[in-house]
């Protein structure tokens, strides 16, 4: 007869999708996500915030409250990316998926990114905001700087890394040490992460189209490709509302980040959705 071996496939939930947000944007970024894609994923997203929120809580959400001061510091943010690894590496999740509350998540499409890389990998995986390697200085134990350059996924445009690899990533990133490995080289949160996994352990970076930050031209982005993205984002770009451009039923007014619109293309069957 014949044997199979059945080979376990990735499963949505197995994956960690952290989302750092703050109080002052809970109304007016991150309940549109719960309306929208984390109504998809609610049980495998983990919300970060500074701010309590009962509401949430007693929807089912997964609110994860950082002691992290609500500022827009290298260092408090910093701290919630430390609080998102190292809840991370408390669950028994594959992967860990990092976003911001001003980005869209396409759960199909990011669970067939992450599928296709071979199971037990070192992966680290998102957009690099810079055309070129960013160059630190690193400061060295003797009050020495030394000049490093190192790839490195924008944060806001979302990243992923595999549970092998940020098993790895221990030494520099595991309970005060991510806070830590940031002051070394004076830069922000996903900098760091970038520092840790390209120079720290010499793994380089998976460059991905298919993720979106606020900072390139999101009009650029052809209808047809949008629903192939697996993350979106809106917010302002010199002074202007950068967002898809996507025709539908809701009009700029209603729906200024077009993430209702991305959401019932989607999911037309949303009971909200025209
Ligand atoms: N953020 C935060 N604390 C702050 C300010 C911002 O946690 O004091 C989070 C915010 O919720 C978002 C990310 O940091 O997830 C980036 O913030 P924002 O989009 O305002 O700034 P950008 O860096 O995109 O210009
Ligand atoms: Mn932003």
């Amino acid at each position: 007869t014949l044997r199979r071996t059945k080979i376990a496939q990735l499963q949505p939930e197995d994956i960690f999708i952290a989302v750092k947000t703050t109080g002052r944007f809970h109304s007016s970024r991150l309940a549109l996500l719960l309306d929208t894609w984390i109504s998809r994923t609610k049980e495998h997203t983990y919300i970060f915030t500074d701010t309590k929120e009962e509401d949430y809580v007693l929807k089912g959400f997964n609110i994860v409250l950082t002691n992290c001061s609500p500022e827009h510091s290298h260092q408090a943010l910093s701290c919630k990316m430390s609080a998102e690894y190292n809840t991370f590496m408390a669950s028994d999740k594959k992967w860990l998926c990092h976003v911001d509350d001003d980005n869209y998540v396409n759960p199909r499409v990011l669970l067939s990114l992450l599928s296709a890389f071979p199971p037990d990998s070192d992966i680290y995986v998102g957009k690099p905001s810079l055309d070129r390697p960013i160059r630190a200085h690193e400061l060295l134990s003797n009050n020495k700087t030394r000049e490093v350059e190192f790839w490195f996924a924008t944060g806001g445009a979302g990243f992923c890394l595999s549970r092998r690899l940020a098993h790895k990533m221990a030494p520099w990133a595991s309970g005060p040490r991510f806070e830590q490995t940031s002051a070394v080289i004076r830069l922000p949160d996903d900098c760091t992460v970038g520092f840790i996994v390209e120079r720290r352990l010499g793994i380089p970076m998976v460059h991905s189209p298919l993720f979106h930050s606020h900072l390139e031209n999101l009009q650029l982005l052809s209808p047809s490709q949008i629903p192939l993205q697996v993350t979106l984002s809106y917010g302002l770009f010199e002074n202007k509302m950068n967002s898809v451009v996507l025709r539908g039923t809701f009009s700029s007014e209603d729906d200024p980040s077009r993430f209702k619109t991305v959401h019932c293309l989607l999911y037309p069957l949303t009971n909200w959705c025209p």
